[in-house]
């Protein structure tokens, strides 16, 4: 029952009782801290602004190394979580299209960009490489996550896109799909770093998320054969198959790196190694490893030490010059990689769904981040790729 002095005075019970709606995100507290899951008041886009409702974020690896503080240089509280697919809620005023000009309305899906680049600093116009930009900040480690305007990771209802140089592009798939366009934006780069030609042998060292991926962009663009290389992971193997993988090799199978160098030797096409290696594996052993397997004059892609994994001994003349390699290093992405993503996480021809071995309700995110962090299971299956569904 209503207090008797609001029914007098309008005009206050219209301000306590019209309290805005609130969604529910999470925030990480600390480095190494807790996942708290806030609810959080629902805002209206500003001009020039989207409200995106998540249907669907990955949960990555990268996502554990920053709560394991392995990332540097971040303020916290965090929100986490940058591998989201979902629907237009709402349109700040003067927003019509997406950054490549398609009409948009409420309703629509799209992928955003995590990333936010200037378009104004050296590296956004001399050097032409966004994903070095001096003033580099991204949705999922924007700072004080539990402030206004809020919603600004993947793990949650909703993200608010309010930042103006903001880049999102319309998802003309299912949101199954469309949430591996952020990881596949991440091999579209390693791809146009790598210049394969028809008739060429890749190897994909590695065959986590990253690494099978790789392997079906690199049949797209053009690779004859593609050989990939996993640990101990039978599902994974299978998976790199599906993918376009020619042959698989499992360490677990072939232990000694000489047989695994001989072995992929032998089943390169020219006979002399592979004329392109993508690294996908987080370790600094795993890089020393893919010079093993390029032929001389070929191409090294790395793509898996994100974080810092230590070091090796390299040495300069007979690992790089006397071979007459390029080694180049593939660091995060930018709008191009996702546009050029955008028809390959569509293609059919990849079965990139079969990866999803998990979709979960939010508040399992904890226990997926350390089921992920000390490999193991979940669910008694083994993990591929977690999608944490905020509708479950
Ligand atoms: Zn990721
Ligand atoms: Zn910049």
């Amino acid at each position: 029952m209503l207090c008797p002095l609001y029914e007098t005075l309008g005009w206050v019970q219209e301000d306590i009782f019209m309290s805005k709606p609130t969604a529910k995100s999470y925030v990480l507290d600390k480095p190494q801290g807790n996942f708290i899951l806030g609810d959080y008041e629902i805002p209206d886009p500003e001009p020039g602004t989207v409200l995106m409702r998540i249907e669907l974020c990955g949960v990555c690896g990268t996502d554990v190394h920053t709560w394991q503080s392995l990332v540097e240089d971040l303020e916290y509280p965090i929100a986490l979580g940058h591998e989201m697919v979902g629907v237009v809620e709402a349109l700040g005023k003067g927003v019509e299209t997406d950054y490549i000009g398609k009409q948009l309305k409420v309703g629509d899906r799209i992928g955003v960009i995590p990333a936010i680049h200037c378009h104004k600093c050296y590296f956004c116009t001399i050097a032409k490489t966004p994903e070095k930009c001096l003033d580099w900040k991204t949705y999922g480690t924007w700072p004080m996550a539990d402030q206004k305007p809020y919603f600004n990771g993947g793990y949650g209802e909703y993200l608010y896109i309010h930042d103006p140089n903001s880049v999102y592009v319309k998802v003309d798939t299912s949101p199954e799909r469309g949430v591996f366009l952020e990881p596949m934006a991440i091999i579209v780069h390693s791809m146009l770093h790598a210049q394969i030609e028809p008739g060429d042998t890749v190897v994909v060292n590695g065959a986590g998320p990253i690494g099978l991926l790789t392997i079906g962009c690199a049949k797209i663009s053009g690779a004859s054969r593609v050989i990939a290389l996993g640990r101990r992971n039978r599902l994974r193997l299978q998976l790199a198959e599906k993918m376009g993988a020619d042959v698989t090799i499992c360490h677990s199978d072939v232990s000694s790196q000489q047989e695994r160098r001989n072995l992929v030797f032998r089943e390169s096409l020219n006979g002399y190694g592979a004329d392109v290696v993508f690294n996908t594996v987080g370790t600094a052993i795993a890089f020393l490893e893919s010079l093993d397997y390029v032929r001389d004059s070929g191409t090294v892609v790395e793509v898996g030490n994100f974080v810092d994994s230590g070091t090796i001994p390299f040495n300069p003349c007979k690992h790089l010059l006397e071979k007459g390699i390029r080694i180049i290093g593939s660091f995060d992405n930018e709008a191009e990689h996702y546009v050029r993503a955008l028809p390959i996480i569509a293609d059919k021809r990849l079965p990139i769904t079969d990866l999803i071995t998990h979709t979960v309700p939010l508040e399992r995110l904890q226990e997926c981040l350390t089921a992920i962090k000390d490999g193991k299971k979940l669910d008694g299956k083994d993990i591929v790729k977690i999608a944490m569904d905020p509708q479950l």
